[in-house]
């Protein structure tokens, strides 16, 4: 580790080590678990600069990706009620269910790119319900609570789908089929949840876990740092990006998710319910809650023909291995949830052509 870290910040040296770290007998599959970890790695065409026992493997990284497909087509019901607008990010609106996306099936939507400019809308429109569908990991659930804390208008309730990225790792380490030997922990998250969060993977399972930025650099000293755990046989949590991720997280943020939130057991697009695996607004908030108001119903999901998406969020398989990836399914054609968002997997392979 003393090596690595006199050469934190040389790729050439950083990739150079690498190469001697490898073990040459076995393959070493390790993980990442953020969007924009695989962006830079794809871009940067880190894969092609690893040895070939080294395998950098997409896991479930991309928010839009894992949200239930109940959960969509609830929200496309609630955006053709003539008293309703639903509210959402960007990148949900494409996300194709079997009935539709929010943007072909829906009638009275708005894309907002931050959970604040819910309270202007609903000022504006006091006459008509407000639903904010409100997605993601934990980067996305603290913004939220910080808009429940804010008071919100009467006529606003949230629609919530949000999901815990240890716990869906948890899932994984006990997926022989997945077999994943070491995880890169995703920075954003990890700024929120602290590094102590990724502590269980070293402790309770061996799997050596480092905590990293974006930067090419950043991600490579990762690596680094994990082939360096596995050579000694010394698996550990490591934090390579302390300069934005501290042990304990962001204790406001999270006192303030679960302040308004608590644990469920949620569904995952391709995988299904996974115990205490999200968030769910506590019963205290019930009169915020679209899903009780509304009392929606839970759909059952379908698969969609030829999409291999709900693999490729476990890291059981690349884009390229889909049959439909870069022929019918594309960013401007997408087939599955994969390939609409800047974080999914498909996407980023497809933009950076790889085939
Ligand atoms: Fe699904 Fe399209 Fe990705 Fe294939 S290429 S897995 S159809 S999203």
């Amino acid at each position: 580790i003393e090596k690595v870290l006199k050469v934190y910040d040389n790729p050439e040296k950083l990739i150079h080590l690498i190469h001697e770290l490898a073990p040459k007998d076995r393959k070493v599959k390790i993980m990442n678990v953020c969007g924009s970890h695989e962006h830079t790695i794809t871009f940067s065409g880190m894969r092609s600069l690893m040895p070939e026992t080294i395998e950098l493997v997409p896991g479930p990284g991309c928010p839009v990706c894992v949200c239930s497909e109940s959960d969509i087509i609830n929200a496309i019901k609630l955006s053709q009620r003539d008293d309703t607008i639903l509210l959402t990010y960007g990148d949900m609106l494409r996300v194709p269910t079997k009935i539709g996306s929010i943007r072909s099936e829906g009638k009275n939507y708005k894309m907002i790119s931050a959970p604040h400019e819910v309270l202007k809308i609903a000022k504006e429109n006091p006459d008509k319900n407000i639903v904010f569908f409100s997605i993601g990991f934990e980067t996305t659930t603290a913004p939220t609570a910080a808009l429940i804390e804010m008071e919100l208008p009467e006529n606003v309730t949230i629609l919530t789908s949000q999901k815990l990225t240890p716990e869906i790792m948890e899932i994984l380490v006990k997926d022989s089929e997945v077999g994943v030997d070491a995880f890169v922990a995703p920075g954003h998250v990890s700024a929120i949840v602290g590094a102590n969060a990724w502590k269980r993977f070293p402790e309770n399972y061996g799997i050596p876990t480092v905590v990293a930025g974006f930067e090419p650099e950043n991600l490579l000293l990762a690596f680094t740092v994990i082939l360096a755990q596995i050579k000694d046989g010394k698996p550990k949590l490591e934090n390579v990006y302390k300069g934005v991720v501290k042990d304990e997280g962001n204790k406001k943020a999270l006192e303030l998710m679960y302040k308004y939130f608590e644990k469920a057991d949620v569904n995952w697009r391709g995988i299904g319910y996974i115990p205490k695996s999200g968030l769910e607004l506590k019963k205290e908030y019930n009169n915020i809650n679209a899903r009780v108001k509304f009392n929606l119903p839970e759909i059952k999901e379908e698969k969609i023909s030829g999409c291999i998406c709900d693999k490729i969020v476990l890291g059981k398989a690349y884009p390229s291995q889909c049959k439909l990836f870069g022929k019918v399914c594309t960013p401007r054609t997408p087939k599955g949830p994969c390939m609409v968002s800047g974080e999914g997997a498909c996407n980023i392979w497809y933009r950076a052509g790889n085939q």
